[in-house]
């Protein structure tokens, strides 16, 4: 028997511990995966069942253990005490994002945390996985990750992954399976290979596998001196961009940079900047940068790491990065975005948006550091580096890292009394763009007379008003950008996105400020929708404070009214008006929320791929939806969206509102509205099947920027 067969037995023969349900391999939707103490702690706590970790919970159980965490939460803030906010966090937590369809053999699992624990014992569902920087397509088993047909599937075997890797670079999961008729024997048609989508830019390996794919790559292997060929210029530019994040051209320009540093007798200077950025990208040991580079020793990668480190610091970061190497003009003029300026009024002023990241790193023997670097929101020991940036996504500065234990209000409000530091760029009137966190800040920067852009809080009311709800989207508008930096920084650069080793983190600042400047140098500009700009602007701008649906809803009591509408079928809203991507965009106000809206949908769905929908019985021009929240259990929400039947474009949606935090706003819409604008209007229309991954991807052509951005503190 082959071992995949045999591990995917297995895994079919996995049950739930607690009501031994058998865990099929596909949808996992909902499901928990055991994986610290503190999960069999709760388990053991709450259902009374003991459990060990790599178990996994049936979406039953998982949603019988979410019950028993929101009871136990009412009851703590009954209770004054503040080990609430960790509790809270866990209860939306779940096994996978259902944005790929994916066999849950392969699915992320951190093994840091497994490994660290020492209750921790081997058990074949949890594998070592290691992240590789190629290219994948989506992980499927149930239908073919080629055409996407169902029928007549076999496992792709090795020699064809291997076949498609040395093709294009691409590393297909090892469970997937395609048609038969794409193979011949145990390879695929050269022209089957070329239609392989790519959803993905990197990919995860089970270590066994690599292993083989390594036996099987050996006879290439001898002849390939990896010190050689880039001293020659040999390697293909996407292997260098896959290994390090950058280009040739991009290298060039560093070395030119570097000028303190010397080719040796036995290393050249860009051999240790390419091992450098390796190391920086992929994040991973230096026994096995050693590996990947052809390096004699652990001791060899680590002295070339440490040259680079030291001319970064002596000849580029001085007078390249940060406050002292940029003007007040150079961000007004060059680096402000066409957004920023035509929403607010900014002439000449500084617009600037900061916001707290993390780091996670190892725990500490050090009881004293160990109890400033644990935060109870994220569980795990971690640092903050806190970055400051322009309205295009170029960092002014990343000071720091900071304390988990302090705020990021308390940070800004320390960086801003400092007397050489961002201080000294500012002026009355320049402009902060912040989130919820930095709200105990604002009073002191606006006695100091800047402007603060900051969306509404919500307080004890259930909802923004629409006025609110519709100023906070220009905030946000404005605002994702920094979490884009982080994002592409995180996923760029591997190595401040794994845990930090404990060892390296006095360097741990110096490698944050490289990292921006990287970007900075080589990055591009964030002007998203750039060609749909003027658009969104202008509807933007011309929204109404008042919702009139909103204010129909609430005196007609239709929330709670259950007479007043009839069920339908999604299928049934023939008449619903029909848009393309481009007025979603507009009507969506931006590219990011209608992903978010695709995102959004994929959970949705009922398993049919249609929605259970309400009409108005008197008018068949109002549709109700009822929505699952996806982070408070067992809330719902009730969205209405008027329209003008049998007609299409913007202006067919007369009106729509709905029950969460930002259902009142008239500039864009909240995400249940969206989703269900975006199904009714054109994503029905693509397939019987929907297949979120496929439309992301074809959505933004896999643009870098855009797939990164993980959070829109915004949503609900
Ligand atoms: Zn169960
Ligand atoms: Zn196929
Ligand atoms: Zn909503």
């Amino acid at each position: 028997m082959s071992e995949s067969s045999s591990s995917s037995k297995k895994l079919n023969e996995a049950r739930c511990p607690i009501c031994n349900f058998r865990l099929r391999s596909c949808s996992n939707v909902d499901r928990k995966l055991i994986k610290s103490q503190e999960d069999i702690d709760k388990v053991l706590r709450l259902m009374n069942k003991p459990v060990e970790i790599g178990d996994i919970l049936c979406a039953k159980c998982n949603k019988k253990l979410c019950t028993q965490i929101s009871l136990e939460k009412k009851q703590l803030l009954s209770d004054p005490e503040p080990c609430i906010s960790s509790m809270c966090a866990d209860i939306s937590e779940r096994f996978e994002s259902t944005l790929f369809i994916s066999d849950f053999s392969s699915t992320t699992i951190n093994n840091q945390s497994i490994l660290a624990d020492p209750t921790y014992e081997y058990t074949p569902i949890v594998k070592e996985m290691i992240e590789m920087p190629f290219s994948r397509p989506i992980i499927s088993h149930c239908y073919c990750f080629i055409c996407s047909s169902k029928s007549d599937l076999k496992d792709i075997p090795i020699e064809a992954r291997l076949q498609v890797f040395l093709k294009r670079r691409i590393l297909v999961p090892k469970r997937n399976r395609c048609c038969k008729q794409h193979l011949m024997n145990k390879w695929l048609y050269e022209d089957e290979i070329d239609n392989i989508k790519i959803v993905s830019d990197k990919c995860e390996l089970e270590l066994s596998d690599m292993a083989k794919f390594m036996d099987l790559l050996a006879p290439d292997a001898t002849s390939f001196n990896f010190q050689d060929k880039i001293d020659k210029r040999l390697m293909p530019q996407c292997q260098l961009y896959a290994l390090t994040g950058h280009n040739w051209k991009d290298i060039d320009h560093l070395q030119s940079l570097i000028t303190s540093m010397r080719n040796t007798s036995k290393r050249t200077v860009i051999q240790a900047i390419v091992t450098f950025l390796c190391k920086l990208r992929t994040g991973n040991a230096n026994r096995v940068i050693a590996a990947f580079a052809g390096l004699d020793s652990e001791r060899q990668a680590q002295s070339y790491i440490d040259s680079v480190l030291k001319s970064f610091e002596d000849d580029i970061l001085p007078n390249q990065f940060g406050l002292q190497s940029i003007t007040r003009d150079f961000i007004i003029n060059e680096r402000t975005s066409p957004v920023a300026k035509k929403l607010f009024d900014c002439q000449n002023r500084l617009m600037i948006i900061c916001d707290g990241t993390y780091i996670r790193h190892q725990k500490s023997s050090n009881n004293v550091y160990q109890r400033k670097s644990y935060s109870g929101h994220k569980k795990t020991t971690l640092c903050k580096p806190f970055t400051i940036c322009t309205t295009d996504g170029f960092v002014i500065d990343i000071p720091g890292p900071f304390n988990a234990n302090e705020n990021d209000a308390s940070i800004l409000k320390n960086i801003i009394g400092q007397k050489n530091g961002l201080s000294e760029l500012l002026q009355p009137g320049d402009y902060f763009v912040l989130d919820r966190g930095f709200r105990d800040v604002v009073p002191i920067l606006k006695k100091r007379g800047f402007n603060v852009l900051i969306p509404a809080l919500k307080g004890k009311n259930k909802q923004l008003t629409t006025k609110e709800s519709n100023e906070s989207r220009l905030v946000t508008k404005i605002r994702w950008v920094v979490e884009a930096v982080h994002g592409v920084i995180g996923q760029k650069y591997k190595l401040l996105h794994n845990q930090f080793q404990n060892k390296s983190l006095p360097k741990l600042a110096t490698y944050c400020r490289i990292a921006c400047f990287l970007h900075n140098k080589f990055g591009k500009k964030f002007n998203s929708d750039s060609e749909n700009m003027e658009e969104i602007i202008n509807s933007m701008k011309s929204s109404n404070d008042v919702n009139s649906l909103a204010e129909m809803v609430e005196q007609g009591r239709w929330n709670t009214k259950r007479s007043l509408f009839k069920t339908f079928s999604s299928d049934d809203a023939l008449d619903f008006p029909r848009m393309s991507i481009k007025e979603l965009k507009i009507f969506f106000t931006g590219s990011y929320q209608l992903s978010q809206a695709i995102s959004y949908l994929a959970e949705m769905l009922k398993e049919d791929g249609t929605l259970s929908l309400k009409f108005a019985k008197e008018s068949n021009d109002i549709l109700q939806w009822e929505v699952q929240s996806r982070h408070i259990n067992r809330k719902k929400y009730k969205c209405y969206i008027k329209y003008l039947p049998k007609s299409n474009g913007l202006s067919s949606i007369v009106g729509h509102c709905c029950t969460c935090a930002n259902g009142n706003r008239t500039v864009g819409c909240c995400s249940h509205v969206a989703a269900l604008i975006y199904h009714l209007s054109y994503g029905r229309y693509l397939s019987r099947i929907f297949r979120p991954a496929e439309a992301l991807t074809t959505l933004f052509d896999f643009n870098e920027e855009m797939t990164v951005i993980e959070s829109d503190s915004d949503n609900d």
